[in-house]
């Protein structure tokens, strides 16, 4: 069985007054991502992953964010297009495991409806997403950021 395993990592700076969409979904928030598009991290994180498995470079190659098209674009659709390009590979999403990390908003809340709305766009139902704070540590903890790690694996139809 032809089996790869990707690992994508992503980070961005957050902001008072902008929105905070993980997995596609909008989290209640007095701060959001500041990026070119919506910011959803986790999407980015899981997106590289995709990529990285199938040997197909990175996010910021196939959706440059010098690029006006992908300016305020929703993460989920940038998903849609990495699922496209693995697909044309022959391949399909075996499992995805990832972890937020953040230190406010706390999001067990928001759990279960990032999952479904992540196992819809990737078609895949064993999509697992954790939350973890950094204790106050660092660029999370001091709430400049978020980030999250993503790892997937994928396997080659015949
Ligand atoms: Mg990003």
């Amino acid at each position: 069985m032809d089996m790869r395993i990707g690992y994508g990592y992503d980070v961005h700076k957050l902001e008072a007054g902008k929105e905070l969409f993980l997995g596609g979904v909008e989290i209640p928030s007095p701060v959001g991502c500041v990026a070119h598009s919506d910011g959803d991290v986790l999407i980015h994180a899981i997106c590289d992953a995709l990529l990285g498995a199938a040997n197909l470079g990175d996010i910021g190659h196939h959706f440059p964010d010098t690029d006006p098209q992908y300016k305020g674009i929703r993460s989920t659709i940038l998903l849609e297009k990495t699922l496209d390009l693995i697909k044309a590979e022959h391949f399909e999403v075996v499992n995805v495991d990832s972890t937020i990390c953040l230190q406010k908003p706390r999001l067990s809340g928001f759990i279960d409806e990032i999952k479904s709305s992540l196992s819809s766009v990737l078609q895949c139902n064993a999509v697992s997403v954790k939350a973890t704070t950094t204790e106050k540590l660092g660029f999370v903890g001091e709430e400049k950021g978020i980030s999250a790690h993503a790892i997937v694996l994928l396997q080659k139809r015949n």
